[in-house]
């Protein structure tokens, strides 16, 4: 679907999966505008397929794309073109409890421009592929507090899905991997005290069954996932705080647990700061359990979808 600046977007089409033409001049390759989004088509028991609060995903591009300077398709056009993609690719989306088709929304400045500014023109593409569950059963996170390199900056994009948020952290990521921790978990430019998100997915802390997680202002991006097991925890009658998270509340924390579309919900078992290795209790009988069963609950249809979150596709 394209898009001259400061028209509307054209009627999209279905195209098989293939390499896409982009001139050397265009804004994404030497700007990087371009923002993106993440959604999963999931099999219900009943063997349909839904998706998950799709217009959350439609109203993060747009806020992603009017801080980029981008127009973005309407929020009937961003639906309209997932349930098409989803629909051409249904016998691509596994089995109940085998893994998603992962939906990768993309929308590019891909007009040609060389002096500084917004392209011309930008295109808006979905591809999807399947994948698999990201954790196996059971399996738990351990997360390394990065020190010098910061995620997002007060006034930066941290709080905008922006693909320019991504490269700047592979370095430390992988330096991690290699030290054999899953992922890294970022502090705050501001003061570099408190605790704001993991590379690609938000992070919650428990204490004395109070659920606590990084406020989202500007610098940690709001996931539809955190939002949604903020209202599931409410909605069980649990305290939920979004405020500051210092240090001093990682160190005391019972349990630490990270959400996201890829890591759906799930437990950390250790954090590493400096030299210090802190546990966290992991399990069926923690808040964290409660949390995943109601989400994947309503994700797979096993559950009640009291709050309308489900998109059914087929
Ligand atoms: N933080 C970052 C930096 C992310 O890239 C993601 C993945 N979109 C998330 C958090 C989690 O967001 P969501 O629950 O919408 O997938």
């Amino acid at each position: 679907m394209k898009c001259p600046n400061g028209d509307n977007f054209s009627q999209g089409h279905l195209a098989p999966y293939g390499k896409i033409e982009l001139s050397p001049f265009s804004g994404i390759l030497n700007y990087g505008q371009g923002v993106l989004e993440g959604l999963k088509a999931i099999r219900t028991k009943d063997g349909h397929v839904q998706l998950f609060r799709p217009e959350e995903n439609a109203l993060r591009m747009k806020m992603s794309a009017e801080r980029l300077c981008m127009p973005s398709p309407s929020t009937h056009q961003f639906l309209d073109a997932l349930k098409q993609t989803v629909l051409a690719n249904k016998r691509w989306v596994p089995p109940e409890g085998k893994g998603a088709l992962y939906i990768r929304p993309l929308l590019i400045g891909s007009g040609p421009v060389l002096g500084l500014g917004p392209a011309p023109e930008y295109t808006f593409l979905i591809f999807a592929t399947p994948v698999g569950n990201y954790h196996k059963r059971g399996s738990t996170m351990n997360l390394y507090i990065e020190n010098e390199v910061r995620r997002a900056t007060p006034g930066g994009t941290g709080g905008v899905k922006s693909i320019t948020n991504y490269s700047p952290v592979f370095e430390v990521v992988t330096k991690a991997r290699a030290k054999g921790f899953t992922d890294v978990l970022f502090l705050d430019a501001a003061t570099g005290k408190n605790i704001e998100e993991v590379s690609s997915c938000n992070i919650f802390f428990v204490k004395d069954n109070v659920i606590l997680t990084p406020r989202t202002s500007g610098t940690v991006l709001p996931g539809v996932t955190r939002k949604s097991i903020i209202e599931i925890a409410r909605d069980l009658n649990y305290l939920v705080e979004e405020r500051d998270v210092p240090l001093e509340d990682v160190l005391a924390a019972d349990e630490v647990f990270c959400t996201g579309t890829a890591v759906e919900v799930t437990a950390v078992a250790s954090i590493t700061h400096q030299d210090k290795r802190i546990e966290y209790r992991t399990g069926e009988e923690i808040v964290f359990h409660k949390l995943r069963v109601v989400l994947k609950g309503i994700q797979t249809g096993v559950i009640e979808d009291k709050m309308g979150w489900t998109m059914l596709i087929d």
